[in-house]
């Protein structure tokens, strides 16, 4: 079975430079649960890393955080799809932790877990944080130009990866010309 790996904010919900705190704030962007049950469909595990450090900011707590990811899970699935494991990172920058991306702490719990080699395994992102996390474990990774990603962009003219407008077309890639 063929994994894929996302971050949450501006990849799967709409990003919020004042966090998603509570469920009401956690919104999909158009086509991103689609995307998911397309994949999930076509046999793609779809697992999720995300840096969450409005936890050490204070903003929400670990039970907030479950039930914004009950609510993420009950939409993908409402949709047909299915998300197999969430993994965040509680910490904040000056933690010095070994998950919060650009680390590779979270891709590594998750191969750990699945048992599962990283090599190539399309990991989508918008941040530039992202993107190094995924490459640093030999991961492929993919760049949506939805929340941060055109910033990321911006800033980082000469990325050598693949990008795409969202989540929805960068699923379309994959599932279409990516064999
Ligand atoms: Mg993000
Ligand atoms: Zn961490």
């Amino acid at each position: 079975m063929p994994y894929l790996i996302l971050d949450r904010d501006g990849v799967i919900n709409e990003d919020s430079d004042a966090f998603i705190k509570c469920p009401e704030e956690w919104i999909p962007i158009p086509g991103s649960l689609e995307a998911i049950a397309r994949l999930t469909e076509r046999g793609y595990r779809v697992v999720v890393l995300t840096n969450q450090s409005g936890l050490a900011r204070g903003l929400l707590d670990e039970e907030t955080l479950r039930c914004i990811h009950a609510k993420m899970i009950a939409a993908v699935e409402a949709v047909g799809g299915r998300i197999e494991a969430i993994f965040h990172c509680p910490h904040g920058p000056e933690d010095s932790c070994e998950c919060r991306k650009p680390k590779s702490g979270l891709f590594r719990a998750f191969a750990e877990r699945y048992s599962v080699d990283l090599a190539g395994i399309p990991a989508i992102g918008d941040s530039f944080r992202d993107l190094q996390a995924a490459k640093a474990v030999g991961a492929s990774p993919i760049l949506v130009e939805t929340g941060k990603g055109r910033r990321t962009l911006a800033h980082h003219p000469d990325l050598d990866i693949p990008v795409f407008a969202n989540l929805y077309e960068a699923a379309q890639h994959i599932l279409y010309c990516h064999a």
